[in-house]
């Protein structure tokens, strides 16, 4: 919600339980103000957030956010949002670990007399040239992998704090204000490689950036646009180095996480 500085102030000095967030992953560019502060989340905000699983629609998860930030919910940037969602849940201790099972598919060497494994560690396969091929068949792993994944697999990509120059003029950090629109238009073939960069436009609803894009006689507009898109990325993802338990192979993973999920 948007606060006055004076009804902050207050807020602050009657609640001990509303802190300062700190930087965000957008340094505040998108924004006139450059701080904000927030509350853990309370048994009233998760009834907005399984209100917002159950229908599908966020702007229950939107509404729940809203009523413990100091700031207009609809002016964060998207990369912003999700990064305050993984601070609240954080702070409201209600993050459990995921949990990922995998099969594994890589091969390992097994020594045709003795049975024995050439396992995939590094250091395993640094022995691998020196080894006489013949006494050696290749077996493929195989193994059910059942791996938790924590917090700290948490990544942020934070934009660059120097030689910030501002947005071209015509372009504006994609808002949670349009989180809706997007998700629709994903779902629409003609419009899924379009928005993207649609999202980069200036314009108050997805449809007015479009409507702008449209206007143009060429493509100019659109490839700024999307190299905006990838230099401007900020926000939070989460990775982790999944870890075979028989061959001992390690795998970077990418979790993708359902913006709507919240109680897993
Ligand atoms: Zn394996």
């Amino acid at each position: 919600m948007q606060l006055t500085d004076d009804e902050l102030k207050h807020l602050l000095a009657n609640n001990p339980e509303w802190v300062d967030v700190g930087n965000l992953p957008s340094n505040f560019y998108p924004y006139s103000f450059g701080s904000i502060h927030a509350k853990p989340f309370t048994i009233n905000e998760l009834k907005l957030i399984s209100k917002a699983v159950v229908t599908r629609d966020i702007a229950w998860q939107k509404r729940a956010v809203d009523s413990v930030i100091s700031r207009d919910v609809e002016q964060l940037s998207i990369g912003d949002y999700f990064y305050l969602l993984e601070w609240l849940k954080i702070h409201s201790a209600t993050k459990t670990p995921t949990i990922v099972t995998w099969e594994c598919t890589a091969k390992m060497l097994k020594h045709k007399e003795t049975g024995e494994y050439i396992f995939n560690d590094p250091e395993s396969l640094e022995t691998i040239p020196k080894l006489d091929p013949a006494l050696y068949e290749i077996e493929d792993c195989g193994t059910h992998n059942t791996e938790s994944l924590h917090v700290s697999d948490l990544r942020i990509h934070q934009l660059p704090e120097e030689d910030w120059q501002g947005l071209p003029e015509g372009y504006d950090f994609p808002r949670m204000s349009i989180y809706t629109e997007i998700a629709e238009a994903l779902k629409d073939p003609e419009l899924n490689m379009i928005v993207g960069a649609a999202q980069w436009i200036k314009g108050d609803t997805l449809g007015e950036k479009l409507k702008r894009l449209e206007q143009e006689k060429d493509l100019d507009m659109f490839n700024t646009a999307m190299a905006l898109k990838e230099v401007l990325m900020h926000g939070v993802s989460e990775h982790a180095i999944l870890h075979c338990r028989k061959c001992r192979i390690t795998h970077p993973y990418e979790i993708s996480v359902d913006p709507l999920d919240f109680f897993q």
